[in-house]
């Protein structure tokens, strides 16, 4: 337990037995009111831990008076329709998740052509297809459930004593909540003690794509300016001291471009050739997240003035940049 003279933070640390080693989720509690900070994922373990940090603090469900999620991703909502059959409370996050998690139509369908699209231009073929109509599937499960929740936009207002701070990179909609006095900061997904986050490739509320990796290490960057005592992270544990490691992550990524450049500058120049030299067994297992890791390392070298996009019939090759600015 945290303690302030504001406020008492109650970790849910919730142990999988996967990478992330673990499912993090805080109750804060403060004078007039328990706030939970994301949920967790929808499983009985993660719901009895909950419960139990509930009890050993004195607490009921009913007296959480608010949810607050750092992103949308499934194992930060899980928990929600329990919690809201039992007492219904409301739910702030960043307006763009708004109409995907409630299933809306038009949303489902723009995210389907932006990754049918995508896939298509950075050379996957038919494993491109096949995994935007997966990817599609997936977004219309569920989502009848979550139309009833109450959503509230979170704006650039503080809120509940928290500053709001916009960290995209890990999902376009990812928000840290900073406690100035205490320099405490939820920061979702952002920096993860053990390893490093990934920056999902996901299209925003208009269909763009952002340059994730980029914004990512923005947001890295922006942490640091904040100069936190003490981060909440989503996953494995709670990072005190955490300046060493945010500057650690950021210096990981430049080193990583370097190595993407290197595998360019050797003549491979599709997203898709690129994933499967690097990743040949992951590719069509984990085929979202390598595809993210490509493109989004490509993005940052593009970005930093090394590499050029060619559209060469209706894909994207890579091209590296010499030192005057010309294609080498
Ligand atoms: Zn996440």
């Amino acid at each position: 337990m945290l303690r302030t003279h504001e406020f008492k933070v109650f970790p849910v640390i919730v142990p999988v037995s996967n990478k992330l080693k673990s499912i993090n989720f805080f109750l804060v509690k403060r004078n007039n009111g328990l706030t939970l900070v994301d949920a967790g994922l929808n499983t009985d373990k993660c719901w009895d831990y909950l419960d139990e940090t509930l009890k050993q603090n004195g607490h009921i469900h009913s007296d959480i008076t608010e949810i607050l999620l750092t992103h949308h991703h499934t194992d930060h909502i899980g928990l929600i329709n329990r919690i809201i059959k039992q007492h219904p409370v409301p739910i702030y996050i960043h307006p763009y998740s708004i109409p995907k998690l409630k299933g809306e139509t038009k949303f489902i369908q723009m995210h389907f052509e932006f990754f049918k699209n995508l896939y298509q231009e950075m050379g996957c073929g038919e494993i491109g297809s096949r995994q935007a109509d997966y990817l599609y599937h997936t977004a219309i499960q569920g989502k009848d459930e979550k139309s009833h929740w109450e959503f509230r936009e979170i704006d650039t207002n503080p809120l509940l004593g928290f500053d709001i701070i916009k960290i995209p990179g890990h999902s376009p909609d990812q928000i840290a909540f900073y406690h100035q006095n205490s320099r405490i900061l939820f920061a979702g997904d952002l920096v993860i003690e053990h390893m490093a986050s990934n920056a999902f490739v996901e299209p925003d509320t208009f269909g763009k794509r952002p340059k994730t990796l980029v914004q990512h290490k923005e947001s890295l960057e922006k942490c640091v300016a904040l100069s936190p005592r003490t981060i909440f992270s989503g996953h494995g544990k709670i990072i005190e001291d955490p300046i060493p490691l945010l500057k650690q992550r950021i210096k990981e990524i430049e080193e990583k471009a370097i190595e993407f450049l290197a595998i360019v500058q050797s003549g491979i120049s599709t997203a898709s050739e690129i994933a499967q030299y690097l990743y040949p067994y992951k590719y069509e297992k984990q085929f979202f997240s390598v595809m993210s890791k490509v493109i989004g390392y490509l993005d940052y070298l593009e970005w930093q003035g090394r590499l050029t996009p060619v559209l060469e019939k209706g894909v994207w090759h890579f091209y590296p940049i010499g030192i005057n600015g010309i294609r080498s």
